[in-house]
């Protein structure tokens, strides 16, 4: 364990102990605060534990589908007694996220964000590995392949998470890191794979989710992707304010399905949300830029 994350655990041990994590909670439910959780293996052998963290989750939120978040956020205000609305996102497009995540959510009357890189999906068995290994997780070891959860969902069932109410959101075509990128190849990763996922599900793609880290993006790849997107989601830790309309930016807080209840009462109370503050501020101050460049 690195001083990093020690200090983390430290952290969430001194909030639970001073129940720090419970009174921020009740603060944030009070101000009708949402949240977006980004989440990437869901494999079988963490079912169970997804399934606590979810029976948790709705003693506190609403767990909603990606119409009525955006429902809540068009219309603020309505019953202040009514819990917040929490949206869950699942990046990569692992087999395991249709197999396991979307039934899970569905038995608790949500329906989740799959943000699907069309490349990985159309990988043979043979290939999906080295791709995994190249483009989405660059740390994975080739003795991976029996240890993590690396498979592709199939454009089939792609089409079939579409079908059933959930959202397919675009992750890039090859999961492509965007900052840098000349203007051709930002259109071919974003509005090519947008259409290629359009073409599974009959369904416009209205979301999407940069890859990698908070600074994997740019002024000029954010203008690409609100050209084409109505909802761009990042990963960068922040809540979803519903008195202030529609966000430019959806902030998401990685809570993945194994960690265990302290950890992930200590992320939902947002209480580590003020260690992103400046880069939710960099990122504004991009997004004003990609929008004074656009006009
Ligand atoms: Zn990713």
């Amino acid at each position: 364990m690195n001083l990093r994350s020690q200090l983390r655990a430290l952290l969430i041990r001194a909030a639970v102990l001073v129940r720090a994590d419970e009174a921020a909670l009740r603060i944030q439910c009070r101000r009708a605060r949402g949240v977006v959780v980004a989440i990437h293996e869901t494999p079988a052998v963490f079912e169970g534990q997804f399934r606590a963290q979810l029976e948790w989750a709705s003693r506190h939120f609403a767990i909603s589908s990606l119409n009525t978040f955006i429902q809540r956020l068009r219309a603020p205000g309505g019953d202040p007694e009514s819990k917040p609305p929490v949206l869950f996102t699942f990046d990569d497009g692992r087999e395991s996220n249709c197999r396991v995540a979307a039934p899970l959510l569905e038995s608790f009357g949500g329906r989740g964000v799959f943000f699907i890189v069309p490349a990985f999906a159309e990988c043979s068995p043979s290939k999906a590995f080295d791709f995994y290994r190249m483009r989405i997780d660059p740390h994975a070891a080739p003795s991976d392949e029996n240890g993590k959860d690396w498979k592709p969902m199939t454009s089939a069932q792609i089409a079939e998470l579409a079908a059933r109410g959930h959202a397919i959101g675009n992750h890039t075509l090859t999961h492509s890191r965007l900052a840098g990128l000349p203007p051709e190849e930002l259109e071919h990763e974003i509005a090519d794979s947008a259409r290629k996922l359009e073409s599974w599900t009959n369904q416009p793609v209205e979301s999407f989710a940069w890859t990698f880290g908070w600074d994997s993006v740019d002024a000029s790849a954010l203008r690409v992707i609100q050209r084409h997107h109505k909802f761009c989601f990042a990963p960068c830790a922040g809540t979803i304010d519903f008195d202030r309309g529609l966000p430019t930016i959806f902030w998401r807080r990685e809570i993945e399905v194994n960690y265990p209840p302290a950890e992930y009462r200590f992320l939902y109370s947002g209480l580590a949300d003020p260690w992103w503050s400046t880069r939710r501020w960099h990122l504004r101050k991009m997004l004003q830029l990609s929008n004074a460049n656009q006009t």
